[in-house]
Parts: C-alpha cells; structure tokens; sequence
C-alpha cells in the first residue's frame, strides 16, 4: 500500500493532538484552549466579511491584520508574518532557517511538535534534558549547530524563563536563528518581542488560538527583523499565497484590536488558575507555578496514567504523557470557575475509587 510514498511521507511521524471529543456532557481540559467566548466584534467582523467579498481572494500580504499586530507589539508591519495557526508558522520556519546537517537544539520535555518537523524536514536534533526542577539549563542551548527553538513559557510545564535568560541564549548563538514559542505568553510576565529590535536572530512566534480563544479559526503570527520575516514570505509564497482567509484576517484583527476584552478574559482564567493550583496543592498535588492557561501536576501517591483515566470515564479530559520523567504528571487546561468546580468533584470521586 505504501509503495508510492516519497521518502518524506514514509519518515513523516505525525503530530497526535489532545482528543476532540465533541458531546454535551464532556468537560474538556486537555488541549488548552479557552474558555470564554472570543470578543464580541469578532463575529460582527467576521458576518460583514461575509456578506460583502467572499468572491474575492484574501489580501495575499494579510492586511490589515500585518498592520494591527504591529501595532499591538509597536513594531513595523514588515517585522509580522501571519500564519494559518502558530503551527503552520513553526513549519515555515523550520523550513526558512534550519538546515538538514546542521543539528538544532530543543528541550527534551516540550510541545512535541518541534520533533515532528525536524524529522518530516529531515533536520538533525539534540534533545536538552530539564533540571530536576523541570527549568530548562540554558548553557545546554548555546552555540547549536543549526539553531534554538522553545516555547516560553514552556508546555507542558508552564513554566516561564526570564527575558535576561532568553537573551543569553540568543546572544549565544549568534550565528543561527533563536525561535521563542510563545504561544501562552499572555498568561505569563512579558513577552520577548522588545528584543527583537537588537536581536537580528530572534524570531518571536505566537498564536490567537490561546489568550484570544481563536482556536478554531487558525491564526498565528512571527514577529522578526524583515530579514527573516521575508525568508518566511518565500517559503510561503512557494507553496499557497493565501493561507489565511478572509473570515480570519478581519477575525483575528477584531480580536487583536479589542485589547479591553482580551485583558478581562485573561485576568479571570489567571484568578482560576491561583486557585485551582491551590486546591490541587491541598489535595495531594504538587503543582508547578504556572504562568500559562493550564496547570501541570503530579499526585503524590496516586499514579497519573490511572487518574487520567478515571477521569476520562467519568467524562472529564485532561492530558497525560506517557513519558519519562513527567509519565506521573497531569496536564489540565484551566476553565471557567464553574468548570474547575465539576473538575473538582470528578477529581475527588476518581481518587476515593482509587
Ligand atoms: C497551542 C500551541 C501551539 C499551536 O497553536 P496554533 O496557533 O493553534 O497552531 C504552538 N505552540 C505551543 C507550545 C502550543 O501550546
């Protein structure tokens, strides 16, 4: 069956997300998304679009949702590539600045994604084992071979690194690209986008998916020097001048703009968050200090694989990784309070029956 697959697709060890259980009775918290709605002038925006110009294609530069990031971050329009999801940034830019040959550096705990497009681009990689305490040891990332990449703060620890940090491994490798990933940054102190004006080898990426709760419209963004942002336009325009289309640009711009709205709904899940990790710490849990939209927690007596299971049959998902050392670690998505309250009482019941 496979004799016609290129040597890619047979090397390709795809992604497997969080499950998309669909159902009224399912509480989710196992793929981080939001649990508010998006800001009202995002469906306002998005019924005008598409009343009006649905025959036309998309704006092949993304304007003017370029323009209303640059804004948000004070920088350039030509310092902003859009992307479709954070995802399909990460993909170009593995393919803009990393190297078959040349290894790359990444943590050995992190979003899985990154292992997935060095293998399907065929670009070497060396994974940094954590420190005991889950930070990640940053002298292990200097001087790579082909480039950095991390999330900050990193999945699934939810822990944030310091932008004194971040700059010594960028000034550490100042001969290949940097990729910070800072897909829940908005939960957390401050983003690194300000370094970028120094840095000619920073590339800051992040995504509308999480503080925004456009997840399911598939917007995400790079913030660089032009230099790179237009490595990224190549590759893009190599393969489909329009990846983002016309309900998400003006989408995603309504939600950038509506800056009120997006500090509110991230306030109230940060406040859920402090009290849930408490309440977690008070049933046996040790919690790490999140600065993300999910906490990830280890029981002290208590296997993770059997909680997370228990749970899921009493229809509650929350996620678990099955590998060393964090196999006894539960990853939960923060959700509304009314939310985390059911959480809780699955939680108890699952751990009475244990
Ligand atoms: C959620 C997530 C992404 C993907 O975001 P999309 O924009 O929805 O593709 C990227 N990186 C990390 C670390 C994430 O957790």
């Amino acid at each position: 069956m496979t004799k016609y697959w290129s040597k890619m697709v047979k090397r390709a060890t795809p992604y497997v997300p969080g499950k998309q259980m669909d159902g009224e009775n399912i509480l989710k918290l196992n793929t981080n998304e939001n649990p508010y709605p998006p800001s009202p002038n995002v469906f306002q925006a998005i019924e005008k679009e598409l009343k009006t110009s649905l025959q036309l294609y998309p704006s092949p530069t993304v304007q003017p949702l370029r323009k209303a990031v640059g804004q948000l971050y004070d920088v350039p329009e030509d310092y902003v590539f859009i992307g479709n999801g954070s995802d399909e940034v990460l993909a170009f830019s593995f393919m803009a600045f990393f190297e078959p040959g040349e290894r790359i550096v990444f943590p050995k705990i992190t979003y899985s994604f990154y292992e997935v497009y060095a293998t399907l681009f065929n670009i070497p990689y060396e994974q940094v084992t954590l420190n005991r305490d889950f930070t990640i040891p940053i002298e292990k990332m200097f001087q790579a071979d082909g480039g950095v990449i991390f999330p900050n703060p990193n999945a699934p620890t939810s822990l944030y690194m310091s932008l004194d940090l971040i700059t010594e491994v960028v000034e550490q490798n100042p001969h290949k690209v940097v990729i910070i990933d800072e897909a829940y940054i908005d939960f957390a102190k401050e983003s690194a986008v300000k370094l970028v004006h120094k840095y000619d080898n920073l590339l800051i990426i992040q995504t509308t998916s999480k503080s925004r709760a456009l997840a399911g419209l598939r917007v995400g963004f790079a913030i660089g020097q032009p230099q790179l942002i237009e490595a990224l336009v190549r590759i893009k325009d190599s393969m489909n001048s329009y990846t983002i289309d016309r309900l998400a640009i003006v989408g995603a711009e309504a939600a950038i703009n509506d800056i009120s709205y997006t500090k509110q709904s991230i306030e109230k899940i940060i406040q859920t968050r402090e009290w849930a990790s408490e309440k977690l710490r008070e049933m046996g849990f040790s919690v790490l200090p999140s600065q993300t939209n999910f906490l990830f927690a280890e029981h002290y007596l208590h296997d993770g694989l059997t909680l997370q299971q228990k749970l899921q049959a009493k229809n509650v998902l929350i996620r678990h990784f099955n590998v060393e050392p964090i196999h006894n670690y539960l990853r939960i998505t923060i959700g509304t309070d009314k939310q985390m309250e059911q959480f809780f009482n699955k939680l108890q019941k699952a751990m009475e029956q244990m």
